[in-house]
């Protein structure tokens, strides 16, 4: 850890992204001596960033009750006080305009007690109505892991519906289906520092520049001289901009590639022999499914010169120490549990997992959105149980005092599935959590046009008005980040504490205690949260969960969380001190599956969903902007990332844009089978290859997911955010 500290604090302050960046954005010094006397903070509050799943350390700055600025940890051994833009910034939305403030019931402001009397009301006469699971509740990847966890209780014991999904499955649902398929479990095997010590990193699909940006840091403290870092995408990203290799294949090729490395890994005896033997199955299907992917098929389907595809097979295979990390350019699809498969087919081949600098390693997306894939009840029981499993019913049942008929034996609908029930008309009634679905789904018509069906929809957030409240009958006002207390995991298994700097603005509550008020309402409170008056008592109890379970978190205590900045799990109570703890998973070569190996995939290649054609000619891809997060509740009421990033633009390249006749700023009209983005100002530029658009996805009135289809992975129910067949033309006006 010392080691690591000190590559870090080598490196230049992180792509420029210190405190003095934003002096910068005020031109005018005598603004900067106003706002930095705002800034002097009375006290500082030590937390964790509550965007991304990096998960870096930070102290919130706090003076007269109000945050007003925020700080790196220079001892988190995540980002070792470096923070990206966002986190720079992230104390601003705290005191935003549009913070959620009263509950409202269709629009008027109403009790706490009025409030949450009508929703159980509703939801119980819906349920009598048509059955419990006409009730659907859709979740978050930004709640505490403590809340995640009372959620999970509350969804399953208080209002008995199945029918609980978190928006997470929109964006690393394949991640997990990939990783259970493969190792019989969740949990991503790797840890941070296995990009400083590998000899060879693959990024596919991942633009962590703008998406993860504090993990280029760790790319950056890798000391190896031949190290060599390849990044496949269709764009020319800042990541691929950063690679020793780039390999822009086609849109929907990554299974093509990946398939025709391990061919010539197997053609060339790269592969681990006596690995493969003791540890894995499947392995002799999986050769007989490369046959067909020889060097000149893989281009052919890539688009790439056979040259790199060799090229690219030959670093992988004198790696000693292979990274492959991966991120929505693989997870957005609807072969995209597949694609992870073909990942871990890779690594399990040549061994690369479980070692310094080995990993398949899934850079999540949310600041907790490994939280809830732990604790929740949507596609796991808590502890990674298995909702088919007797054995881990029973054992769910013991430890929460039910019988275990009140433990599902099937997890109920995934997101999108809950959206075409409600269709459907099966699901009646809704609670959205801290969600913004209105821009976040794809294929707005139809969703708008399922929510208008509801008898009863409810939304608790922090923010309103946001597209989704607007639509509520009933709106729960939420405490956010720097409000509240728990914990988040990060990408690498690292359990960090959130604290509270500042208290809620109006009547806005922390969800946990919304939780707690309802279970009395249902008079389950007793029965599903003993004793419990905090979060410590949720994180007490989900410890005794978590026991003897791969995310063993029986030995983590808020006060080693406070000691250490953050601990990986698992970290059980008996053994390891915090400094030895657990850095990857399955080095010993022991997988999840009942018979202990791992198996391998055959995975084909699938054609996208929807082929361009002559009507829409263009593949378009969607993404994301380092200044921008998600649908920008939050980062629409930062003036910095406002200023840095003020509106949408489609990226297209200079030879389409010239056979079309279109210039560099003007506005063009960009549409799909399913709908229109009406205005949006064209970027011309060789990021983007010939008959591809790019849109970032963050803007309500540019709303990408106008364009996007209802394709989803048939595994994971992941969307295929990333292909849709559209043609552009001039705006009108
Ligand atoms: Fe926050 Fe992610 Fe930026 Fe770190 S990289 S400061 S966790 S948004």
């Amino acid at each position: 850890m010392e080691k690591n500290k000190s590559l870090f604090h080598r490196l230049p302050a992180v792509i420029g992204l210190d405190h003095a960046a934003e002096k910068y954005a005020y031109a005018n010094t005598e603004e900067w001596g106003i706002i930095a006397k705002e800034k002097a903070a009375e006290k500082w509050v030590r937390t964790t960033c509550g965007y991304c799943s990096v998960g870096c350390g930070m102290f919130i700055g706090v003076r007269d009750g109000k945050a007003v600025s925020v700080k790196g940890d220079p001892g988190h051994p995540v980002n070792y006080g470096k923070l990206c833009p966002k986190g720079l910034a992230e104390h601003h939305f705290l005191n935003a305009e549009n913070r959620a403030k009263y509950p409202l019931l269709r629009k008027k402001r109403v009790s706490w007690n009025e409030a949450l009397n009508v929703m159980v009301q509703q939801f119980r006469q819906v349920q009598q109505k048509y059955g419990n699971n006409a009730l659907g509740v859709l979740s978050t990847g930004q709640l505490v892991t403590e809340e995640f966890y009372a959620l999970g209780k509350l969804v399953q014991l208080g209002f008995n519906t199945r029918n609980y999904d978190g928006n997470t499955t929109l964006c690393m649902a394949s991640a997990v289906a990939g990783y259970k398929r493969s190792f019989g479990s969740d949990g991503p095997p790797g840890a941070y520092e296995d990009m400083a010590l590998a000899d060879c990193i693959l990024l596919i699909g991942a633009n962590i520049a703008d998406n993860h940006p504090i993990l280029t840091c760790w790319l950056a403290a890798n000391e190896n001289p031949n190290k060599h870092l390849i990044v496949a995408d269709p764009r020319a990203t800042k990541t691929a901009q950063m690679a020793d290799t780039f390999l822009p294949l086609k849109p929907r090729s990554d299974v093509a590639l990946l398939n025709g490395i391990m061919h010539l890994l197997v053609r060339n005896g790269s592969h681990d022999k006596a690995y493969i033997e003791t540890h894995t199955t499947g392995f002799d299907a999986l050769v007989k499914s490369l046959a067909a992917f020889t060097p000149e098929h893989t281009a052919a389907v890539t688009g790439l010169p056979v040259q790199a595809i060799l090229k690219t097979a030959a670093v992988i295979a004198q790696a000693n120490a292979l990274f492959v990390g991966w991120s929505m350019g693989v997870n957005h699809s609807d072969q995209g549990t597949e694609t992870v498969n073909a990942i871990n087919n890779l690594c399990l081949m040549t061994k690369n997992i479980g070692r310094p600098g080995a990993s398949p390693f899934s850079i999540t997306g949310q600041c907790n959105a490994m939280g809830t894939r732990e604790t929740s009840c949507t596609a796991s029981l808590p502890g990674y149980r298995k909702f088919e499993s007797l054995k881990d019913r029973e054992d769910v049942a013991r430890l929460w005092n039910v019988d275990i008929t009140e433990i599902p034996d099937k997890r109920g609908y995934a997101y999108p599935d809950i959206i075409e029930a409600v269709v459907q008309g099966e699901i009646k009634a809704l609670w959205i959590i801290a969600t913004n679905p209105i821009v976040s789904f794809p294929n707005q018509k139809f969703l708008r046009d399922a929510l208008s069906r509801l008898e009863f929809l409810v939304v608790q957030d922090g923010f309103h008005p946001t597209p989704t409240t607007e639509l509520a009958d009933l709106v729960l006002p939420a405490a956010i980040w720097g409000e509240k207390e728990g914990t988040y995991t990060n990408s690498e298994r690292r359990v960090s504490k959130a604290n509270k700097a500042v208290n809620a603005p109006g009547e806005a509550m922390a969800d946990f205690d919304i939780f707690l008020e309802l279970a009395r309402k249902l008079g389950v409170v007793e029965k599903i949260y003993p004793g419990w008056r905090n979060v410590a008592d949720a994180f007490g109890e989900w410890r005794q969960v978590s026991k003897g379970r791969l995310c063993d978190y029986s030995g983590i205590s808020y006060e080693l969380l406070d000691q250490y900045g953050g601990i990986q799990w698992p970290f059980p109570a008996e053994g390891k001190s915090a400094p030895e703890q657990t850095r990857r998973l399955y080095g010993d070569g022991v997988y999840q599956h009942d018979d202990q190996k791992a198996k391998f995939f055959p995975v084909i290649n699938k054609e996208m969903p929807e082929l361009p054609d002559e009507q829409y000619p263009f593949v378009l891809n969607t993404g994301r902007t380092v200044e921008h997060w998600h649908t920008m509740t939050k980062t629409a009421n930062v003036e910095i990332l406002q200023k840095l990033s003020p509106e949408a633009w489609v990226e297209m390249n200079p030879a389409d844009a010239e056979r079309l006749g279109l210039r560099q700023g003007e506005y063009v009209r960009v549409v799909s089978r399913r709908g229109t983005i009406e205005k949006i100002a064209l970027r011309i530029t060789g990021i983007i290859g010939f008959g591809q658009v790019f849109i970032p996805f963050h803007w309500f009135r540019t709303n990408a997911n106008n364009l996007t289809l209802n394709a989803f992975d048939p595994y994971s129910r992941e969307p295929n955010y990333k292909q849709a067949a559209v043609r552009v033309e001039k705006a009108s006006g």
